[in-house]
């Protein structure tokens, strides 16, 4: 008797109930999916090639977004990492989720929004986070919803865990998690300063007169301590020879999570995990008058890469509409078919992703960590800037699509758009005010105060007024 061939959906069905018993998952087992967040610090995405560089500082995620759905127009919710951070968390706007505050007021993340590791949780995953800043850490609620945390803070910024050793811990941990499913953040530090990059890579990216020498850093306590107050003149070839050492830092970076997803390939996870690649903010070289981050909220800041790999969308997409952090949340928990993200502030990428032509997302952003909160609106195409109540500035308007650099600000030539943008800015404030959650303060312990001053990161430090 002639047997019939089974369907190739057949075979996958069987083979995977083949799998399920040597494993030994229950019938209910949730499901498989598997999501590794890695969050880039101070990573902004015109450094990428994938976004238009052309140093080739990123040959990994180049061709990891060649096989992913690239998103052109992310932005951050706010300047610096703890704020922007739990905008990914949790899919709330700052002023929801109550993690950012501003130097010395710092708050800690509210108890009551759900987290996506919360959410990865209770869909059964096994959750693990590899951070390396105290702004990720219990102190400001930042843990809530792993199981476990690998948190390395370091006494100095010059001593931070390298992308190298991070990414041999996330490796190993995905190894003893492969049955799965799983959720694991991988955060990388090595971008925010001190720019130091390690060989080859100070060699192939850093100024001939610093490729061999490491005797050249930028970025220590003591620099940017002295640039804020304004003891520190940061001229051009200086800042020519930071900027070449961050980039130096960044394709180290690019050159770990190529290990990464190399890891995961070989482990036959690629096909059943989600992968996105994020930063929490930018970094600023003086394009409009500050350095490093947590100053303002001009494009160098917010603008930040955002790749998103998963087996049901389209790979070497490319979308052109504006989105934000905040999306990040539903669409990961419904790619990854958790429980449903209600009441959140982002909404699914996925009919972008599907439908080009579908309408982008305004994107507010709201913080400020060097003083009173700025906020900021970004519609399609128009972007407005709003300084703290008291200040002198008038708004400033930015065209971005036309001026990506945002270096002409035509509020003065177009006052009805920047009044209506700000009325809209205004209203959404207020509705985010009446449904933010309490601010809490964050409990920092001696330790990590100790940590944040090393990096600069206290009221100690002294602020010019320019910068406040
Ligand atoms: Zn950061």
């Amino acid at each position: 008797m002639r047997r019939h061939a089974l369907s190739p959906r057949v075979r996958l069905a069987a083979a995977l109930c083949a799998a399920c018993l040597a494993v030994g998952c229950p019938a209910d087992a949730p499901t498989r999916t598997n999501v590794v967040l890695v969050l880039l610090d101070t990573v902004r995405a015109d450094k990428l090639g994938c976004y238009g560089n052309e140093r080739g500082l990123t040959p990994n995620l180049d061709a990891f977004a060649a096989g992913a759905t690239l998103f052109e127009n992310a932005s951050s919710h706010a300047p610096w990492t703890l704020p922007a951070t739990a905008s990914i968390y949790t899919g709330l706007l700052p002023t929801r989720h109550g993690a950012g505050g501003f130097i010395p007021k710092l708050t800690a993340l509210s108890e009551q929004p759900r987290t996506l590791a919360e959410l990865a949780r209770a869909a059964g995953c096994a959750t693990h986070a590899i951070v390396n800043v105290a702004f990720l850490g219990a102190s400001f609620g930042m843990t809530r919803g792993f199981d476990t945390v690998d948190e390395r803070y370091f006494e100095n910024n010059e001593q931070v865990r390298r992308a190298d050793e991070s990414v041999d811990l996330a490796r190993a941990w995905i190894d003893a998690h492969a049955s799965g499913p799983f959720f694991l953040v991988l955060h990388l530090f090595d971008a925010h300063a001190v720019y130091d990059p390690p060989q080859p890579f100070r060699r192939r990216f850093a100024r001939p007169e610093d490729a061999e020498s490491d005797r050249f850093a930028f970025g220590s306590r003591a620099d940017m301590v002295a640039l804020r107050s304004g003891q520190m003149d940061l001229d051009p070839h200086t800042l020519a020879r930071a900027e070449a050492l961050y980039d130096g830092e960044i394709a180290f970076v690019d050159a770990q999570l190529g290990r990464l997803l190399a890891h995961l390939s070989a482990a036959g996870l690629e096909q059943r995990t989600l992968v996105a690649v994020t930063s929490d903010h930018g970094e600023e070289f003086l394009e409009h008058g500050g350095f490093e981050h947590g100053h303002s909220h001009y494009t160098e800041l917010l603008h930040v890469p955002l790749i998103v790999r998963h087996p049901s969308w389209p790979s070497g997409t490319r979308v052109a509409q504006a989105v934000s952090h905040a999306d990040l949340l539903p669409t990961i928990s419904e790619l990854a078919q958790w429980s449903r993200a209600d009441g959140v502030d982002g909404v699914s990428l996925t009919p972008l992703v599907r439908e080009p032509r579908s309408p982008g997302h305004a994107a507010l952003a709201i913080g400020n960590f060097w003083g009173p909160p700025l906020a900021s609106l970004r519609t399609a195409n128009e972007k407005l800037i709003v300084f703290p109540a008291g200040s002198s500035r008038p708004p400033e308007l930015y065209l971005w699509r036309e001026d990506p650099l945002e270096l002409w600000n035509v509020g003065p030539a177009r006052p009805d758009d920047a009044l209506d943008l700000q009325r809209r800015l205004q209203s959404a404030l207020q509705r985010l005010e009446a449904l933010a959650s309490p601010a809490r303060p964050a409990s920092v312990d001696e330790a990590t105060r100790k940590v944040l001053e090393t990096i600069g990161y206290t009221d100690s430090a002294p602020v010019a007024p320019g910068q406040r």
